[in-house]
């Protein structure tokens, strides 16, 4: 049957060759080590469950509004308000259908073709996609572990063009969790000032940072930024909520109204029983939860940015937040390990599976191949066990 063009540019996930070959050998019995996930290994707090199970009870089944019911409009600005010091009203915030479907959403609703859109790399994988489904092109700019993974105001400056549509901060960020201090994110904000560049905030790893990094919401760096900024947040993340679906856009009104419409044709309302769920997320208990796991991350990232440092060519920066290390690994392209040929992240993914049984994200299809993505949202001992694999491997 025929496939539309739009459909066909995009390309399968290239990092799906890896995790099928790792469900092939785990059912095959093989002991594989996974640090593939992107996703917390902690399941959802008992009193979100429990909000979903109420509201189930109490027949809450049918439609509601499309951006989402009224009350978790409300909660949400309130958050954005507590948390995140800014002022947003319900109106001006729309419940989607995960982040992912906030970032689809929001540049369904912003961007025109022939826009460009300036995308700092490593990048999560799904923005260049999204850029291109809405016609428009990513203008990616390098970074270097040098600069700690993070564009500089002047790479910001000599970028952006006439077509500059939207600029894309994820801070921290997947796959490495770097995140910007509020003194970068000012500089930047600067750059783009009296210009109409529109700046898509993915801030959905905000609660997941370590050590003394700071989190700001690139909307509350000052009056211009908010008025240029579309705040996205979710669920997923921070309360353990992948597979709930639910995730959040507050910006301008017309934006908001735009992005509202087109949901209303595209899936309508999140799920009912979800956003009654994801109302008690944010209740008196958040913190707590919240809190738990946060140190839990805390020490697991310590401890697998430790360990790879150790590592003959491995160079990784400290982990500052989400749930990722993102080590440099290039110091071993060319070599021949056990008879396979090394030269690149997808070789080096591949080799370390079929030898050592250990599962992570080439760097390639983040726009980093000198990298390797290892998640550290699973057990202590499953990553000890798995660098202990690495580390012999590299040695070999
Ligand atoms: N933004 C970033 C940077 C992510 O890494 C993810 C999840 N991989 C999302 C958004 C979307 O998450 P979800 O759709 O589960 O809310």
């Amino acid at each position: 049957m025929k496939v539309s063009k739009r459909a066909q540019q995009v390309p399968p996930s290239a990092t799906i060759a890896v995790t099928a070959r790792a469900q092939e050998l785990k059912s095959q019995g093989v002991d594989v080590v996974g640090f593939g996930a992107g996703e917390p290994d902690f399941d959802t707090p008992d009193y979100i469950k429990n909000a979903a199970i109420d509201a189930l009870k109490a027949g809450q089944t049918k439609y509601t509004p499309a951006a989402g019911i009224p009350k978790l409009r409300a909660v949400i600005a309130e958050k954005l308000k507590r948390e995140n010091g800014l002022d947003y009203k319900p109106e001006q915030i729309v419940v989607n259908i995960g982040g992912k479907h906030s970032v689809y959403e929001a540049m369904q609703a912003v961007l025109d073709p022939g826009d460009e859109v300036i995308l700092p790399a490593p990048y999560w994988v799904t923005y260049p996609e999204t850029i291109k489904l809405a016609g428009a092109t990513a203008k990616i700019i390098q970074t270097d572990k040098g600069a700690g993974y993070k564009i500089t105001p002047a790479q910001l400056k000599k970028t952006i063009t006439k077509k500059t549509a939207m600029l894309v901060i994820n801070s921290p960020n997947n796959p490495g969790g770097f995140t910007y201090t509020p003194d970068e994110l000012k500089a930047l904000a600067k750059v783009i000032e009296g210009t109409d560049v529109i700046v898509m905030s993915d801030e959905i790893y905000e609660k997941l940072i370590y050590g003394d990094t700071k989190f700001i919401s690139f909307a509350a760096l000052s009056p211009d930024a908010y008025n240029r900024t579309l705040t996205l947040n979710g669920f997923s993340k921070t309360f353990s909520m992948t597979g709930w679906r639910l995730g959040y856009t507050a910006g301008p009104l017309d934006v908001i109204k735009a992005m509202a419409r087109l949901q209303d044709h595209m899936t309508s309302n999140p799920v009912t029983f979800a956003q009654y769920a994801a109302i008690a997320a944010y209740g008196p208990q958040a913190d707590e939860a919240v809190e738990k796991m946060r140190i839990e991350f805390e020490k697991r990232g310590k401890y697998m940015t430790d360990r790879l440092n150790a590592m003959e060519g491995v160079e990784c920066p400290q982990a500052t937040g989400a749930f990722y290390c993102f080590p440099d690994v290039s110091a071993h392209y060319g070599r021949n390990i056990n008879g396979a040929d090394i030269n690149g992240s997808m070789d080096f993914a591949k080799a370390l599976l079929e030898q050592a049984n250990v599962a992570l994200v080439p760097g390639l299809p983040f726009g980093c191949d000198n990298n390797i993505r290892l998640s550290f949202a699973t057990s202590i001992e499953q990553i000890k066990k798995g660098l202990d694999r690495l580390e012999k491997w590299l040695s070999e």
